[in-house]
Order: structure tokens, then C-alpha cells, then sequence
């Protein structure tokens, strides 16, 4: 028989014992395509990392490739060379879509996509390193990478690059209104105050030249930077 919770993505989010939501599991999404818009929509991850006993989230910069999510830090980092050591990681993108306004205090909620991924990192190394690198520029600086001085032999080998497999992964999404309690709606003072969805979104402002670019035309690729 085969397993329900492979796709031809790879193994469906959430499909695991560990990444099975269980808390409002109707806000679990088990696609893979949804998992990687949310990737792909997203800037920062967060990736956890225990030294000494005492756990550390680190926000980084990131880029999706196929199956893997990529991120690099400095060789020096004390955390990234325990993640290069093959440390178990948990790393997580979160889309901020709005603020959710219920009766109550306790059913203010907000509307998000969140992508939580766990395993042990690889080390990338010398072509898969260099390309690695231009796709975490290319998805930050789409159109960049062709524009500026890639990474010399120095700065690569100051640079630790980790891939993170995607196989086992959770997406979870809420979208829509406040969930109320009934009790809220019918009450005399609470049913008479607002209630409902404040959209949330990120998104690029005018570019802003530095002391050096006096007179050169801002790239024309920046125009074509979206958020969503
Ligand atoms: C922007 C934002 C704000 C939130 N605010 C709160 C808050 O204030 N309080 C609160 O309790 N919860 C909040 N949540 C939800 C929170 O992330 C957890 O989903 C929730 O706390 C349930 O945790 P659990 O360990 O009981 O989940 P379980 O369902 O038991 O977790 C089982 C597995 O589900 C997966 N999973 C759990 N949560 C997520 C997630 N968010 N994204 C992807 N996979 C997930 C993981 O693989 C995990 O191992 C927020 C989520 C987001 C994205």
C-alpha cells in the first residue's frame, strides 16, 4: 500500500508523529504547494538552536531550492557551527495577514501562514555552497545577483551555508473572522462593539539612494519587487 502522506512534492506537511497539528487542526493545510508560496512569500526565518543547555531562536535570511530550505551565517557563529555539526534544528516562516478583532479578549486571534520545518541541517560545499548563496540573494534582491561583486574565496569561507530538508514540515493557516462565543453576540454591552479583520501587509517603500549613487538611476528590477 502506499503512504498516504507522500505526494509527489515529497512527504505531505504534517504527515509525521512530530509535525501532526493537534491544537484547532482544521487550520492544518497538508499541501505542499501551499507550504511553498508561504516559503517563498516570506524574508525571515527563525531557526532554533540549543547551545550549553540553553535554546536560542536566530532570525536569518533564507531561500527555498526544490525541497530545501537554504540559510548561511558567519563561520565564526558559535550557533551556526553547531547547526553545521548536524545539530536537529526547528525553523519556522511566519506570514503575518492580519489582526482578528473578537467580543472577547480571549478569541482575539490573528490571521497568519506559518511553516514550521524539522531535521538536522546539511553543510553545503563548493559549487552547491556558491549556488546556494545566489539563490538566498536572488530571493531577497531578485535581479541583483548579476549586478554585484559575487563572494570572494574569503568572504565563502566566512560564510557557513546549511540546506534543511522540507520532508518533514507543518503548514498551519488561519484566515477569516473572530470566532465568538455566542454568548458575546447576544450580550446587551459586548454585541454592540465592532467586530472583524484588520489586513495586515508588508510591502516595499521608495528606494533610497546612498551617499555614492549620486546620479545613477536606481535599477529598474526594484520596480518589479512585490510583497504579498
Ligand atoms: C502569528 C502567530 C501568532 C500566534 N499566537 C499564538 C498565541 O498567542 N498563543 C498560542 O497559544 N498560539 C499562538 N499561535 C499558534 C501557535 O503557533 C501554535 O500553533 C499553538 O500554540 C499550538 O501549539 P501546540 O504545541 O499545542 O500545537 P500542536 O498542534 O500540539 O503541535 C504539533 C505540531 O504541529 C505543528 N505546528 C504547531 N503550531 C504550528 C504553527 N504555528 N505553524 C506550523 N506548524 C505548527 C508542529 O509541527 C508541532 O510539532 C500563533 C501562531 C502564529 C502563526
Amino acid at each position: 500500500m502506499s503512504d498516504p502522506g507522500l505526494t509527489p512534492d515529497g512527504p505531505q506537511p504534517g504527515s509525521t508523529k512530530r509535525t501532526k497539528i493537534r491544537r484547532i487542526p482544521d487550520r492544518a493545510v497538508t499541501s505542499p504547494t501551499v507550504r511553498d508560496e508561504v516559503l517563498d512569500a516570506g524574508l525571515v526565518a527563525h531557526v532554533a538552536v540549543i547551545d550549553a543547555g540553553q535554546p536560542f531562536v536566530v532570525p536569518v535570511a533564507y531561500a527555498r531550492s526544490g525541497k530545501e530550505v537554504l540559510f548561511h551565517g558567519s563561520s565564526a557563529s558559535r550557533l551556526f557551527k553547531t547547526l553545521a555539526d548536524g545539530q536537529p534544528t526547528c525553523l519556522s516562516v511566519t506570514l503575518l495577514d492580519g489582526l482578528v478583532l473578537a467580543r472577547s479578549a480571549f478569541e482575539s486571534s490573528m490571521n497568519y501562514r506559518s511553516v514550521m520545518v524539522i531535521g538536522s541541517p546539511r553543510l553545503l560545499e563548493g559549487d552547491e555552497k556558491a549556488e546556494a548563496l545566489r539563490r538566498i540573494s536572488d530571493h531577497l534582491l531578485p535581479g541583483r545577483w548579476s549586478d554585484i561583486r559575487p563572494p570572494s574565496d574569503q568572504e565563502s569561507k566566512a560564510t557557513i551555508v546549511l540546506a534543511l530538508s522540507l520532508d518533514e514540515c507543518s503548514v498551519k493557516v488561519r484566515t477569516g473572522n473572530p470566532e465568538d462565543v455566542p454568548e458575546d453576540l447576544v450580550d446587551p454591552n459586548f454585541a454592540q462593539v465592532w467586530g472583524g479583520t484588520v489586513p495586515l501587509t508588508e510591502s516595499f517603500g521608495t528606494a533610497v539612494p546612498d551617499e555614492f549613487s549620486g546620479g545613477i538611476q536606481a535599477p529598474s528590477y526594484i520596480e518589479t519587487w512585490t510583497r504579498s
